[in-house]
Formats: structure tokens, sequence, C-alpha cells
């Protein structure tokens, strides 16, 4: 089948959720993507922020074979497998978290989050305590329930009613957090880095604000690091990028790129929250197998290495430098921490996107006016410079 043949049958069949680029991707060596044409792309979108250590990764191709060997890539959560019990100890040992419940998504992890919040709450016989309290600009998932804390009518609408109780704060406005937080709420969800609504850092008066705020209501303090978590920021978790340690959640989303590209998600909790969880309460069939905690761990022990972190942080700030010397007329901000720029243009950028795509550069809209770049960890700082030139032109163009 040639790319045309491909996109027809595609057209035909598959539902139309998506808008794709004319291209069919057929293979990938580190930051590269090469379409059936023999095209190449430097891929600053990773698969979303998923595929950190890029394409062809030789130790996740290694943990992969070694679930393919044993021919037990799925046996349900009704069983142990090894991986499955080692990456929840290396979540653990290197977060705030006690103990690690698995599942597929971000909004898997979020809407499992919800549920242990309110089960929290519920088991201290707390009435009516149920609410959630969300941001403006949040993007925390499609489902249900973590749709009804994403802030966007476009996607909400046409799909209510939704859960309820979710109350939303303005991003960065402690104040406005204080005003909406009672003792009815049993969750404060936040996202230290917005990833889809544009790249919005938090600050530390926030974060530490929220803490304080989630502390006196007794709620649950949920980061949601499903697109910042994992290194992208240069830190292991997006948070402590911004606060070091001086915060820490309750409950810790994480999905994307866990497993550099296989579908996992997981929610990280302390004991407070584990203790109040029991058999039952929540459960998964296809969540933690071999296959992705297997690779999930290979993942994780790269990128936890204090010089792997070190050369995110470096590559990001080089990044932005190259960008801000674009001196373009069209950028209005460039913000972002580590390996997740945010891009902000006086324009929509959705011809900067397609453009892209012509000159052999993916990059990926949040928002209509922000540019971002998410790239994989192993991205070289001469394929940014590559990316970077391709961007300047395209821009000069508008
Ligand atoms: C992508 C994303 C989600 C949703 O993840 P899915 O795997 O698409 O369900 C949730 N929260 C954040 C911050 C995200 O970036």
């Amino acid at each position: 089948m040639n790319t045309q043949q491909i996109i027809d049958l595609e057209q035909q069949y598959v539902l139309g959720v998506y808008g794709r680029p004319p291209m069919v991707f057929a293979s990938g060596e580190g930051a590269t993507l090469t379409d059936a044409d023999g095209k190449s792309y430097l891929d600053c979108v990773s698969g979303i922020a998923v595929n950190a250590l890029g394409y062809g990764d030789p130790d996740m191709k290694a943990a992969i074979m070694e679930v393919v060997e044993s021919g037990v890539y799925h046996v349900s959560n009704l069983y142990h497998t090894a991986p499955h019990a080692r990456l929840a100890q290396k979540l653990c040992e290197h977060s705030f978290a006690d103990k690690v419940h698995y599942c597929l998504t971000g909004a898997d992890a979020n809407e499992g989050a919800f549920k242990f919040a309110r089960r929290y709450a519920y088991d201290k016989d707390y009435e009516e305590k149920y609410c959630i309290l969300a941001f403006s600009d949040a993007f925390h998932g499609r489902l249900f329930g973590s749709l009804a804390a994403t802030p966007r009518s476009k996607y909400q609408d046409p799909f209510k009613p939704l859960m309820p109780g979710v109350r939303f704060a303005l991003y960065n406005d402690l104040d406005s957090a204080r005003e909406l937080v009672d003792e009815r709420v049993c969750a404060i969800i936040v996202e230290p880095i917005q990833g889809e609504g544009g790249v919005n850092v938090a600050t530390p008066e926030f974060l530490k604000g929220l803490r304080e705020l989630a502390d006196e209501y007794d709620a649950m303090l949920i980061f949601d690091e499903v697109q910042c978590g994992m290194g992208r920021t240069g830190s292991l978790w997006g948070y402590q990028s911004i606060v070091g340690d001086e915060v820490a959640p309750d409950i810790m989303t994480l999905a994307k790129s866990l497993a550099g590209g296989l579908p996992i998600g997981a929610i990280c909790m302390n004991q407070k929250v584990a203790d109040m969880i029991h058999p039952g309460d929540h459960a998964s069939t296809f969540a933690g197998s071999p296959l992705t905690t297997n690779v999930a761990c290979t993942v994780l022990d790269r990128i936890a290495q204090p010089e792997f972190l070190a050369s995110v942080r470096t590559k990001g700030d080089h990044l932005r430098d190259l960008l801000a010397e674009l001196n373009s007329p069209h950028i209005t901000e460039i913000r972002g921490r580590g390996l997740i720029t945010g891009v902000e243009m006086d324009i929509d950028v959705t011809p900067v996107v397609d453009q892209g795509y012509e000159q052999g550069l993916l990059t990926v809209s949040a928002g209509t006016n922000i540019l971002r770049y998410v790239p994989p960890f192993i991205i070289t700082e001469d394929e940014l410079e590559q990316a970077v030139k391709i961007t300047g032109n395209i821009l000069q163009g508008l």
C-alpha cells in the first residue's frame, strides 16, 4: 500500500475525531521519524510528550524483548509478576509516594485519583465532601470525570451532564482558590506545568498555598504530572522544578512518558491515602502488565540519572535561547522548563505546524496561538538548532 492508499483506507474506516496531516510514519531512529515515502521529520512532539527516549532505543528494545521471550505479556491484576512489583518500588523510591496503583492512560489516572480522594472522605464520614477544585486552562483528560475537570466548553458541552461537583479557580491565583475551597472539597487537582493549556508554569507560592489549603480542609492535593512528570522539566517530577522538595502532593498522576511509548498510567500516593483504599475499591483488567511495567522500569532508570536530568535542563535552556534569538515579531512570549516549551505568538500557529510538515519538522499547538516543543529527551543540540532554524524560516514567511 502506498501513502495515499493508507490514508484513504483510514478515512474510510477510522472514526474522524482527528484531522491528520498527509504522511504515514513507517520507522524512527533517535529524534527522527521517517514516512513511507522516505522523507524524514525531526520530531519535537514525541507522540505528545510520550517518547522520552525517542525511537529505536536499544534499552527499551531489550526490555520489550525480555518480556516477549518470557511469553507472558499479560496475566491481569489477579496475579503477581516481577516487573509490576519492581516498577512500584522504583516509583516510590524516587518520589514522595508510599504506594502505587497502575492504570492505562492519563485520564484513567486522574479518574482513579478522584475516586481515591472521594474514598478518603467517605471513610472519614465527611458528609457531602465530594467536590473537586480544578483550575482555568487545565487539561485532565476526556472521560466523564476528567473531562468535568477540564474547563473547555468545546470539549464539555456536547457531553453534559458530566461528573458533578467540580469548581474552577484561576490558575496561579491563590486568592481565587481560597474563595472556592470549603469543607466540601475532597481534592484539589493541578498541573504544576500546564501542557495542553499553553505551557503555563505554576509559581512556587501557588503550589505552596494549595498545599496549605488542602491541609486546612483535609482535601487531597493531586498533582497531575501526566505531561510534566518523568523528567520532562529536567527534574524527575515537574513540581520539583518549581518548589524542589518543599511541597509534596498526596497523589501524583503519571502516564504519557512513563513507559516511553507504551500505554501505562500510574497513581502515586502517600500512606494517608493508601490506608483508606481497600480491596475491590478500584480495578483494571490490563493495567500494570509485565510488558508495560518492565519497559517503564528501564525508562525510569535512565531518566532518573542526575546527569540525564541535567542534560534535559541544558537542552531546554538552549532551545529557549535559540528561539529568543529568532527575534520574530510574531513571538510574544517563550516559556517552559526543561524540554517542555511553549512559544506564544500573535497569530494562529496552525500554519507554522503545517509548514513544518513540509519542511521536515514536527511541532504541536497548545491552544490556538501557542506553539509547543516537547521533543524526546535524547534530541541533540544540533537537532534543536535545526528545529529552530526551520521554525525561523517559516515565521519569516508569515
Ligand atoms: C495528556 C494529558 C492527560 C490525559 O492523558 P490521556 O492518556 O490522553 O488520557 C491528562 N493530564 C495531562 C496533564 C495531560 O497532558
